[in-house]
């Protein structure tokens, strides 16, 4: 009997992309395979981000292509998840009548009971409760890789295998920054049990896999909200990020995102204690300003943010420090924007998100006065991204004649490409005979503001440098 098909398309930030392996997992255990082609696929998710402009115009760009493909294709269904999904509800069903199933950010697990009870007509799966338990969930190595249409049918080849995932260890958020959408659309801080967390992560490890990244909103908040231990004891992101380094197997294990104002002294010594934990850490600032800060709702400092980066490198001088960064937050003057160029280059980060302000529906700074005008946010941008680009660059020069672990991601016909424990790629146009999750020495001979080259160092000689 032929096989239901499904081809997931994700939007926006990490969370959502393990959400669609989630969803894709849930579906491989019912007995669908995935199909690398949107246009023949039975079924198609469109898992969706609102929290820039840009990303839901490109959703709602692909849902209208899919208008004209069900015409020709009746048989197909068409989901639509994630945030845009959870807020606007009926009404994308009332806009986009060839939609099937409307699924909310906590109905995720749903998925595949939701699939089999469609009739043709739609269905919304929305509810945003405070008492939601994130499910237990172990993925089942059969249904770990994404890369070819007949995994369910056998095992993939070593070099198909994955070997680095995502693992989410909470959802939602309780700080409502004022331009965020994220507390409307993933309700409430959840946090999974521990037990849960630790049970997925052996999963993984058994199945091969070298590198985790845990995932929340704001790890470092991590069991504040919700019990997360059978006793209802204290229990920390850190304690966390211990345990899960503990597995034997693990290779690397790194996290994201983290809220400054969370961020403590335990969390920050991790960093100089466990030794697989990868010195890069995503610590986003938004603004070098505090009055922007504050009409933010974001309750840190500049001067707290920047007492953090002492700490951190003083903990773990060769740490890559990344950020994100909001410019044109309405009110943001010129001298506020200043002083988002001096904290640049006081930190002089490795590399940075960087965003015109937006008005997304149903946050607060949507009715704040003042808003930037549009040329003059771009200009900003524009400053700010020239910058940072130069200071990439330099950062990267830092690495010139360095010996580095790098992990393979993948072989080509110029070589290979891995990552090094900062996170930065590197090329290196050489072949060994090894699959993706090795780890490599190379000596870097190149720095380039986005990537490095590097050269193989030979087995023999690893004990050099
Ligand atoms: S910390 Fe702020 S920006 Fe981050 S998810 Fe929560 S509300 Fe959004």
């Amino acid at each position: 009997m032929k096989k239901v098909s499904f081809s997931i398309k994700t939007f926006g930030c990490q969370m959502n992309e393990r959400d669609s392996e989630i969803m894709g997992q849930l579906l491989a255990e019912r007995g669908y395979v995935e199909s690398m082609d949107m246009n023949d696929a039975d079924v198609v998710i469109v898992n969706t981000c609102s929290i820039r402009a840009k990303a839901e115009q490109k959703a709602m760009s692909l849902l209208g292509a899919l208008r004209k493909v069900k015409k020709k294709r009746p048989g197909m269904r068409i989901c639509v998840a994630g945030c845009v999904a959870q807020q606007e509800g009926l009404e994308l069903c009332e806009r986009m009548p060839h939609v099937d199933l409307v699924l909310g950010t906590q109905n995720l697990y749903a998925l595949a009971d939701l699939l089999t009870s469609l009739d043709g007509t739609p269905k919304l799966a929305i509810n945003l409760s405070d008492s939601y338990e994130i499910p237990a969930f172990i993925p089942t190595l059969a249904a770990l890789p994404h890369s070819s249409a007949d995994h369910i049918e056998q095992a993939p080849a070593p070099a198909a295998r994955p070997f680095r995932k995502f693992l989410t260890i909470m959802q939602g958020c309780n700080n409502y920054c004022t331009y965020c959408v994220v507390p409307y659309t993933r309700g409430r801080e959840v946090s999974r049990k521990v037990t849960d967390i630790l049970d997925e992560a052996h999963a993984l490890v058994d199945a091969g896999i070298c590198e985790i990244t845990l995932l929340g909103q704001n790890v470092n908040s991590y069991g504040r909200t919700n019990p997360v231990t059978a006793d209802g004891g204290r229990y920390t992101f850190s304690q966390l990020l211990r345990d899960v380094a503990a597995i034997p197997g693990l290779q690397r294990l790194r996290f994201t995102t983290s809220n400054p104002q969370d961020l403590s002294s335990e969390l920050m010594r991790c960093f100089g204690e466990i030794a697989i934990l990868c010195p890069q850490f995503h610590l986003p600032v938004q603004s070098g300003s505090n009055a922007v800060l504050s009409r933010m709702n974001r309750r840190y400092t500049r001067e707290l943010y920047l007492q953090q980066v002492q700490e951190l490198r003083s903990v773990r001088p060769d740490i890559a420090l990344s950020t994100d960064v909001i410019v044109g937050f309405p009110g943001e003057s010129d001298a506020d924007f200043e002083q988002t160029m001096e904290l640049l280059e006081e930190v002089r980060f490795h590399s940075s998100f960087s965003f015109k302000y937006s008005d997304r529906p149903g946050t607060r700074s949507t009715g704040f006065a003042d808003k930037v005008d549009e040329l003059v946010k771009s200009e900003r941008l524009s400053r700010f991204q020239h910058r940072q680009d130069e200071i990439c660059l330099e950062q990267n020069l830092l690495y010139l004649g360095k010996s580095l672990p790098v992990m393979i991601e993948k072989q080509s016909e110029e070589g290979m490409v891995g990552r090094t424990e900062s996170n930065h790629i590197v090329h290196i146009a050489e072949s060994l005979a090894c699959v993706p999750g090795d780890i490599v020495r190379v000596t870097i001979h190149h720095a380039g503001h986005h990537s490095l080259n590097g050269r193989l160092i030979p087995p023999q000689q690893k004990g050099a440098a």
